[in-house]
């Protein structure tokens, strides 16, 4: 992921490129920001940025042993950890869980956990962070690094986490060992157990302007009256604007704020 394919939050990326080239990186950093915003975006970037091994001034170069790996997310120093609808058991169903997890980043990191919920046929079930996960992401991290110079965890929607999954990465968060990074990406901090945001730099990230997100579709070759479509009932949520494209920019479920939408181009 490059920071150039996001759309907007150029002071964000600054901060984030800065803390990179003068090696002043927090071991913990909270990307905060709302369902279908960059938070995760912007973390996959950031991750993909410190381990690349020719950056190119504030970008990666996209190239690089490091930069493919972690590109198509099996870089062997980049782990994961996200909510599961249950126990994952055994080499066959890890393995499996992060196939798909890597496909769900590649098809769109601007999605929420109602979409991986999906992807991972369990629409139904309750999705957590629970303790066993933990415990594998803090066994994984106690290893050196395999080709970076960093290990870097990543934490998608901390707020899944119960309390023995927290207390389970307390110390390893609170005191990682060298040469490691911690990237939580939040949708709502107010369900995030304190002791574990305490620990975190927060970075907020705002919703998309809606002039961001339109650059964005026009980019991505969608035609000019479906993006404006698209824009207006995103309203600042990306995710939301790339659905309904995919619906074809006829969602039912949107008539109704079509409707609304054609009356203020109207006026
Ligand atoms: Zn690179």
């Amino acid at each position: 992921m490059f920071f150039s394919e996001i759309p907007g939050l150029e002071d964000v990326k600054k901060i984030l490129i800065n803390s990179v080239t003068t090696n002043h990186s927090a071991h913990a950093i909270m990307f905060l920001g709302k369902s279908g915003s960059a938070n995760l975006t912007l973390a996959l970037a950031y991750a993909t940025f410190i381990n690349c091994e020719d950056k190119k001034g504030e970008d990666s170069c996209g190239v690089c042993p490091s930069c493919v790996k972690m590109n198509k997310f099996i870089h062997p120093d980049f782990h994961f950890l996200m909510p599961t609808p249950g126990k994952i058991d055994g080499d066959a169903e890890q393995a499996k869980l992060l196939a798909d997890w890597r496909l769900f980043l590649l098809s769109n990191t601007y999605s929420d956990h109602t979409a991986w919920g999906q992807a991972l046929g369990a629409e139904n079930k309750q999705l957590g962070i629970k303790i066993d996960e933990a415990r594998k992401l803090v066994a994984s991290l106690t290893l050196k690094a395999f080709e970076g110079e960093y290990k870097i965890a990543l934490i998608w929607l901390p707020e899944f986490m119960n309390n023995a999954a927290a207390n389970m990465l307390l110390k390893t968060l609170e005191e990682p060992s060298e040469k490691t990074i911690f990237l939580l990406v939040c949708n709502d901090i107010e369900k995030v157990i304190v002791t574990i945001q305490s620990r975190c730099q927060p970075i907020y990230i705002r919703d998309f302007e809606d002039h961001e997100i339109l650059a964005y579709l026009e980019k991505k070759g969608i035609d000019k009256p479906i993006a404006q479509k698209a824009t207006y009932i995103g309203n600042g949520n990306l995710q939301e604007a790339l659905d309904f494209v995919q619906k074809g920019g006829t969602s039912e479920n949107h008539i109704a704020q079509f409707r609304d939408w054609m009356r203020l181009c109207f006026n």
